[in-house]
């Protein structure tokens, strides 16, 4: 193994292994701190869900990640977070890179959650989402993780005791590695560094390739294998993203109440195929159960892919939330909705979408997947990925869909690409 990477959330690995794979690495992603040894890859991913959980357990699980990819081999480890830097005051970023800093004996490492493509780029430290800061964007709202300051070396020095500097956006295309040797001698211990471009990204990539540890969002990655390949220590395969060939029944399942998947369920039903809408009230009182929805699924999946959904616009979301409370709310739709999407694989599909990314943990963990082997991407940040089914081993294709990605038309595209005639 060329590559550890700890992921703090679930989607956000698939992100990072979907960028390595492009890249020509074989990546398998794993679900959770791994409980045994791990698989032949050239990049193993471990999603943890560790953002916003209390640091002392964000670290003591990113520590166990790390025996595990250090004990498979790995030659440098990748502390991957979201390309917004999403953490509290208190942490996690600056708390587990620490630790990870710690137990890898080295007293240098990198921050940067740049990811141009999806418009993440920062510049002196500041990083902008789109053509406004961190702080002026709707991350200034997020429930969990507001960010209210773009300065990501005031926001990192916050979490940390060690001496957080800046590598420059002007060195990055100089003497990159000259200036990580000045910062040091400076006395910096993690550097923010600037990126306003994939060719940025690039040169930081060559800087760092031999850094004991990264942290960053998914950009840095595509740069890293790359960085590999100069040193002899891999050659890209153009099969790293290939997956078997899967036949059976294809299903959409929709947890998401993000802005993009309502466009695409929409888009879906303006189409006039199959679907059955969940409604938590209805659930809650017992008007309607997880065995009649799944019949009312498997029924309308006999004749073309089904999608079963409780993706709602925000207005009716704050009326169910009102009315069962926001947690409450939550974990009854993923629930039934893992449950169904149990159900359905049980009956036979082998090909299924998932939309939001709690909603793809719940389901995952409904169906005991454990790995995933990631393939094409469906669009940035999304590839079809496949795990093996315990009972009977059989192949699933599961396409992981966090709530903000993808276009209109992402579910008939995504089951297109895994060959579903639609
Ligand atoms: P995203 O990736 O878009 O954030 P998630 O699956 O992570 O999607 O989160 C969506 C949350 O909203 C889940 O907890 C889901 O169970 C919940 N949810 C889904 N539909 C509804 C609804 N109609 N009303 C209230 N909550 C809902």
């Amino acid at each position: 193994m060329i590559l550890g990477v700890i992921a703090d959330d679930f989607t956000g690995a698939t992100d990072v292994a979907s960028m390595l794979v492009r890249a020509g690495m074989h990546t398998v992603q794993v679900l959770g701190v791994p409980d045994g040894g791990l698989p032949e890859a050239d990049a193993v991913v471990v999603a943890l869900k560790t953002r916003t959980i209390p640091a002392p357990d964000a670290v003591e699980q990113s520590l166990l990640a790390l025996k595990a990819l250090q004990a498979a081999g790995a030659r440098q480890i990748y502390f991957k977070y979201c390309s917004t830097f999403d953490s509290t005051a208190k942490g996690n970023i600056g708390p587990v890179t620490d630790a990870l800093m710690a137990a890898l004996d080295t007293s240098f490492t990198i921050a940067c959650p740049a990811f141009p493509e999806n418009g993440r780029t920062i510049f002196r430290g500041y990083l902008f989402v789109g053509d406004e800061l961190l702080s002026e964007s709707g991350m200034r709202h997020h429930p969990l993780t507001p960010m209210t300051d773009a300065n990501l070396v005031r926001v990192l020095q916050a979490q940390t005791g060690r001496k957080v500097g800046l590598l420059r956006y002007d060195a990055l295309q100089g003497d990159a590695a000259g200036r990580i040797a000045a910062l040091q001698d400076e006395g910096a211990e993690i550097a923010v560094a600037d990126a306003l471009s994939n060719s940025d990204l690039l040169a930081l990539a060559e800087a760092c390739a031999e850094l004991p540890l990264v942290t960053a969002g998914s950009g840095v990655a595509l740069g890293l294998p790359s960085a590999y390949q100069r040193r002899g220590w891999f050659e890209p395969s153009a099969s790293a993203a290939q997956l078997d060939v899967v036949a059976g029944p294809a299903a959409i399942v929709s947890g998401s109440c993000s802005e993009a998947t309502n466009a695409q369920v929409k888009n879906w039903l303006a189409a006039g195929r199959p679907a059955i809408a969940l409604d938590p009230i209805a659930l809650h009182h017992g008007g309607q159960s997880v065995e009649q929805l799944l019949g009312a699924a498997l029924a309308a999946q006999a004749s073309a892919p089904v999608l079963v959904y409780a993706t709602s616009g925000p207005e009716r979301v704050k009326e169910i939330q009102l009315a069962l409370g926001v947690e409450a709310a939550g974990t009854l739709v993923e629930s039934a909705l893992a449950a169904i999407a149990a159900g359905l694989v049980r009956a036979g599909v082998r090909r299924l979408v998932v939309a939001g990314g709690e909603t793809s943990g719940a389901v995952v963990q409904a169906l005991g997947v454990q790995q995933l082997r990631i393939g094409p991407a469906i669009c940035p940040g999304v590839p079809w990925t496949q795990a093996r089914l315990a009972q009977g081993g059989d192949a699933l294709l599961l396409a992981l869909k966090s709530g903000n990605f993808g276009g209109p038309d992402f579910f008939a595209e995504a089951l297109r690409a895994a060959g579903v005639d639609l």
